[in-house]
């Protein structure tokens, strides 16, 4: 069975779009200002976007504002084709520690990071649906190290859930993680170098220290 080309889906539907000359709305989870670039840059051609800030797994607290703030900077400095505003989400770590319960030994990509997955979509499904929006989506996707095809797999079950549409991604294509990378270095963004929770933050760490004595 073929897989699908979750971006040849998107380009279909914005082509729709175009020929009816509509600018829908667009809520967009983001999960930080480096991975948001290349999709405000590429979405905001298209789309008039709420760009939703809902990340309450990513700690410590000074990370998470470190990380919230640099968001903010990029969208009041990017000269965006349709508008975008940011929308912070609640920033309830509590939450995170009690979905992922049990599963903090799992590695990157696996369990865990399902639950986070989902954790986050769900908050932006139930926003969008709050906010009347055409449809929503995630940035996440344009990470090489996370799961297109599961992250589009959880979207289109959140979607249903709420009665929302979900707009298939994988930014990655087109060059998009390349271009992520240009925008990141012109704009001096902060690029964390661990995904955003602890576990992950202890992970990357412990590669640090290995890499270190191999040297
Ligand atoms: S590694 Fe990243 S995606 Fe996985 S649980 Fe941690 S923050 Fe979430």
């Amino acid at each position: 069975m073929n897989a699908t080309n979750f971006q040849k889906e998107l380009d279909k539907l914005i082509d729709r779009n175009a020929q009816e000359n509509r600018v829908p709305t667009l809520l967009l989870h983001s999960c930080c200002a480096p991975c948001s670039s290349y999709v405000l840059e590429y979405l905001s051609k298209y789309f008039s976007i709420t760009d939703f800030y809902y990340n309450p797994n990513i700690s410590p607290e000074g990370e998470y504002r470190r990380r919230t703030d640099e968001m903010e900077r990029f969208i009041k400095e990017f000269p965006v084709v349709h508008e975008v505003t940011f929308l912070e989400g609640n920033y309830d770590p509590e939450r995170f520690f009690s979905e992922v319960k049990g599963l903090e030994q799992e590695p990157e990509g696996g369990e865990r990071c399902k639950v986070c997955f989902r954790m986050r979509l769900e908050e932006a499904a139930k926003m969008a649906k709050e906010l009347g929006m055409d449809y929503f989506a995630t940035t996440l996707t344009i990470s090489p190290m996370k799961n297109a095809a599961l992250l589009n797999q959880i979207g289109e079950e959140v979607a249903e859930i709420y009665g929302v549409t979900y707009l298939p991604s994988d930014f990655k294509k087109k060059n998009g993680f390349k271009r992520s990378t240009e925008l990141s270095k012109e704009y001096d963004l902060y690029r964390q170098d661990y995904c955003g929770c602890v576990f992950s933050k202890a992970e990357r760490e412990r590669q640090k220290r290995e890499m270190e004595a191999n040297r």
